[in-house]
């Protein structure tokens, strides 16, 4: 699915009938309002997000998304949302969800797409089933935009039901396993009730039974990917940076143009400003320059007709010119300027006003890591300050009796620690602060004192190390001892261990992850499970991007565990992509990690790759 094809729509355009009249979106729920809580969860699934809203209009703009009112009048019920949505929105499909529905699937753009085009419908819609009884929930739909002048119709017609319509669509019901996840909250000791509950964060337990088959001996990456961004929650504190210290940052609202765009039509030539219509087909043109126009300091004039005005590229277009000869394709004789026909067309070389950015538009979305280009965007736009998420703060600790730290002596069957550098080096690249807690012996109370100074101080902790079967390994027992933590198999090389958790001390909590031991597997399973999670908990949306290249020679492989192999990516003779593996695999050789410059990632159900086939490589440089 491609989910730049589709917008989504929150409906909170209803009267509140049912909860005395008041606005049910804006209404507080898990520490924020109901609305906040459907946005985060559809925000993830779409393109962009809006909200119908006949009330409370700027309270919800606040939220740093368009918002929609209905068109027709009287509070035509959802359907005129749908309406509204469906002539606003500027992609191929819209996605509807009600303000009152917390809990709505992660999965919902996805699977409703993928119904909609197996049955090749207009419409998707979810159903569940619950004691054997089939609910629909037209709110919860995916429809093509369309289909606007139908539901118009309907509209016009009087009709209100928001399945009224159906008879003349072709819709596709898509069963839905969660009947819970589409609970709307109708009433104000509903949702009291509900908020309660809901404060308490959710347990391993809850997030795993979601999952159809879970064994946590033989756990497929994707699964334990899955369970860890379902448990992992944004950490919602934000503050104000000024431009150039939001480098690298992520955006904690969208970024509202105060102005277009360029502000003026300008030039994008040195050349001349002429009128189109001054331009004969089949005959050269003559026209008088009656002056200059320079970037920053425009010609006050109005051309006339047969007159044109020499122009540098950025300067605003004199009155009444429409479109720039560049200067080498012109011969000029005096005041007089040549041009012979057909050397350009009527607008070209001309820039709008508002073309790169129209003002009261979104220049940058929420979750954006800032880049050099968004910085000077930023700038274009005349914004000193930046709202961003305050830095998720990482402790992390490298667990063993084996392990010296630099500078001290390398005793008998004693090895440096690398593992703490090399997760040094990857959170400083995401942005993290960093408190680094040194080496902690295999020792029960170092273990828990080390775990303990770790969640009261920060908002993740990374260890390495003892989460093997390992006999001096304690730090399975302590870990689960702090909190709710689960340890993996995954069906991965290299790097099956993994835990993975919450734990809790002192009223504090963090989430951990407890990474295998060996210094290649570290490097993996931060990659492939803790990078997507910390930017989760910083807000961004940053997915670890795959590019396709072609294997230079065969891969062996057995299917049925994803296998992560360090390669080297160049460039071939015919100037293709092509992979080489790196000579030694072993998951404690961190030379064949430094060596390489990408990873192969073979797939579960991939077996070995013959030769000139095509592989997914993460490459490591860009890896933020
Ligand atoms: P463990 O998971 O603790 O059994 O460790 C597995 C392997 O990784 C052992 O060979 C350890 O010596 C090695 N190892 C564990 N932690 C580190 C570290 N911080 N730096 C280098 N090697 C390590
Ligand atoms: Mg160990």
């Amino acid at each position: 699915m491609n989910k730049e094809s589709i917008s989504g729509l929150i409906l909170a355009g209803g009267r509140g009938t049912r909860m005395g009249h008041v606005d049910k979106g804006l209404q507080p729920f898990g520490g924020t309002t109901m609305v906040a809580h459907v946005l985060a969860r559809l925000e993830p699934q779409v393109a962009t997000v809006a909200i119908n809203a006949n009330r409370n209009e700027d309270t919800y703009a606040a939220y740093g998304v368009p918002v929609w009112p209905d068109e027709t009048q009287d509070y035509a019920g959802p359907l005129a949302g749908l309406q509204a949505g469906l002539r606003r929105c500027a992609t191929t499909y819209l996605l509807t969800a009600p303000c009152d529905s917390p809990f709505l699937p992660a999965d919902l753009a996805e699977r409703l797409h993928e119904g909609l085009r197996a049955a090749g419908a207009d419409l998707a819609v979810a159903v569940t089933e619950e004691n054997g009884r089939r609910q629909v929930h037209p709110v919860f739909c995916l429809l093509k935009t369309d289909l606007e002048p139908v539901l118009s119709a309907y509209l016009n017609g009087g009709g209100r039901r928001m399945d009224g319509w159906y008879p003349q669509i072709k819709v596709a019901e898509v069963l839905f396993d969660d009947a819970d996840a589409f609970r709307n909250i109708n009433t104000l000791d509903e949702l009291r009730a509900l908020d309660t509950a809901s404060t308490r964060p959710p347990r391993l337990a809850d997030v795993v039974s979601c999952l159809s088959a879970y064994d946590p001996d033989a756990l497929p990456v994707r699964d334990a990917q899955r369970i860890i961004r379902d448990f992992v929650t944004p950490v919602r504190a934000t503050e104000m940076v000024a431009l150039r210290a939001a480098l690298g940052r992520v955006l904690a609202a969208d970024i509202i143009s105060p102005i277009d765009v360029p502000s003026h039509d300008n030039s994008a030539m040195d050349g001349y400003a002429l009128r189109g219509s001054d331009l004969p087909v089949d005959a050269p043109a003559r026209l008088t320059v009656i002056g200059t126009a320079y970037a920053g300091r425009a010609f006050d004039g109005s051309p006339r007709p047969g007159e044109c005005v020499r122009i540098m590229t950025g300067a605003v277009m004199p009155a009444g010119c429409d479109s720039v000869v560049p200067q080498e394709f012109v011969s000029v004789d005096g005041d007089t300027m040549v041009i012979a026909p057909g050397t350009i067309r009527i607008g070209d070389n001309r820039r709008l006003a508002g073309e790169d950015l129209r003002s009261g538009s979104a220049a940058l979305r929420a979750g954006k890591v800032v880049r050099p280009a968004d910085l000077g965007l930023l700038a274009s736009l005349g914004v000193a300050e930046v709202p961003v998420q305050r830095r998720l703060r990482v402790a992390f600790f490298s667990t063993g009796d084996e392990l010296r730290s630099i500078g001290q002596p390398l005793d008998e069957g004693c090895v440096y620690d690398s593992n703490r550098y090399t997760i040094y080096g990857m959170l400083q690249r995401l942005g993290c602060d960093l408190i680094d807690m040194g080496v902690v012996r295999d020792d029960p109370q170092a273990l828990e004192q080390a775990l303990r100074d770790a969640c009261e101080n920060a908002d993740a902790i990374i260890t390495s190390g003892g989460v093997s079967v390992g006999a001096a390994d304690y730090t399975k027992q302590i870990m689960a001892r702090l909190g709710d933590v689960t340890f993996w198999k995954i069906g991965m090389r290299p790097g099956r261990p993994l835990a993975f958790g919450r734990i809790h001390s002192n009223g504090r909590s963090a989430f951990l992850f407890g990474l295998p031991g060996n210094p290649v597997a570290v490097m993996v399973s931060f990659y492939f499970f803790a990078r997507d999670a910390l930017l989760r908990m910083m807000g961004a949306d940053a997915p670890l991007e795959l590019v396709r290249a072609r294997a230079a020679a065969t891969i062996r492989k057995k299917p049925g565990r994803t296998e992560y192999q360090r390669g080297i990516l160049t460039r071939a003779a015919d100037g293709q992509p092509t992979v080489t593996i790196t000579g030694s695999q072993g998951s404690g050789i961190l030379r064949s990690m430094s060596e390489a410059n990408c990873m192969v990632v073979l797939h579960d159900e991939q077996g070995t790759v013959q030769a000139g086939e095509l592989v997914d490589v993460l490459l490591f440089e860009g890896l933020i």
